[in-house]
């Protein structure tokens, strides 16, 4: 049964007893005594039973609002005892957070990181699409919907870089450019020399440790394939996709954390916005007319380092199957 919470005063759909319903990401979590100003709205974000939302694995006291931390009961249901311990797990994380941002670092899960987002206004075309897709509403909006970024509340994902189209956002340590230059340094071999060429991007939060104790116990595949981190998968500029494919690379994987109510992505919708983003990327393989079987998505857990393997030569045998891209060479 959903459950229900006592309504904030301004809230629609109230029931005579003054209750509504808790729906996933409703942003109702109790009454409106936090009041938040953030453009997603006064409350924190919640999930599934109107628990605020967390990485329940990695970053247990987290919630959507950078600084806001949750404990005892507000966070899951437990004991007292039990409460009193988390309590103090939640003091600690804010404590860590207030030192972090009084000098300009980020938190979890890029603890330590200087770089801001950086916004070229000048060709901003006030579409939105950063002040919606960011997970933490770290950017807010003027009144003629430029956007305005809170540094203090910025987790440093990349996921507004990801969602730009007119691709203006980027950081010192992190842009579009610099992925771009990396796929463009990768070797693509030519048709004559039969072997294909297919790269990797890969979220550096859980895929790319699975495949790195891959590679540490001595698992094979295929010796074609090139990985490319990324910090978040919601980072993912379909700008790459294009140029990767008009440069003549085979076919692209793109591993990611796992979405759904029991997320693992660190960045809370980084890989869902991702494989979102990736529905529109038929858009691009009919323009240069390519086959869809030549970009693929895939959620890896961190300790899924035994199907790496399995993974990568699937997905090399599709390739294999599709024939090399006809753009290879030009
Ligand atoms: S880097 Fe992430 S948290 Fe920071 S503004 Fe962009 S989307 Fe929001
Ligand atoms: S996504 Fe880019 S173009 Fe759109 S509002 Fe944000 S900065 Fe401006």
């Amino acid at each position: 049964k959903t459950p229900r919470i006592k309504a904030p005063a301004d809230a629609e759909g109230a029931d005579e007893n003054g209750m509504i319903e808790v729906v996933p990401d409703s942003g109702f979590f109790a009454n409106s005594a936090l009041n938040l100003a953030y453009r997603q709205g006064p409350e924190l974000p919640t999930l599934k039973y109107g628990f605020p939302d967390s990485h329940f694995i990695c970053f247990p006291y987290e919630t959507r609002r950078t600084g806001i931390y949750t404990a005892g009961g507000i966070r899951r249901p437990m004991e007292t005892a039990k409460a009193i311990d988390d309590a103090v797990g939640a003091a600690m994380k804010a404590i860590q957070c207030t030192e972090a941002t009084a000098i300009g670092m980020a938190v979890h899960p890029r603890a330590g990181d200087m770089t801001y987002p950086e916004f070229n206004m000048k060709r901003c075309t006030q579409c939105k699409r950063c002040t919606e897709e960011c997970p933490f509403g770290a950017i807010n909006e003027d009144e003629k919907a430029n956007p305005l970024p809170n540094p203090t509340r910025c987790r440093r994902c990349g996921v507004c870089m990801g969602a730009c189209p007119e691709r203006i956002i980027s950081f010192k340590n992190y842009s579009v450019g610099m992925i771009g230059n990396m796929i463009k340094a990768v070797h693509v071999p030519e048709e004559d020399e039969e072997k294909p060429r297919v790269i990797c991007l890969v979220c550096e939060n859980d895929a790319y440790p699975a495949v790195d104790m891959a590679g540490i116990k001595r698992m094979k595949w295929s010796p074609y394939m090139r990985f490319i981190p990324m910090r978040c998968l919601g980072s993912l500029n379909l700008v790459w996709i294009a140029d990767a494919l008009s440069r003549g690379i085979d076919g692209i994987l793109l591993m990611g954390c796992k979405h759904g109510d029991d997320y693992q992505c660190h960045f809370i919708k980084g890989s869902e916005l991702a494989k979102t983003r990736l529905s529109k990327v038929s858009e691009t393989l009919d323009r240069l007319a390519l086959e869809s079987d030549r970009v693929k998505f895939v959620e890896v857990g961190i300790s899924d380092y035994d199907k790496i393997p399995g993974i990568i030569n699937e997905f090399m045998e599709k390739i294999e199957e599709v024939g090399p891209n006809p753009y290879k060479g030009w």
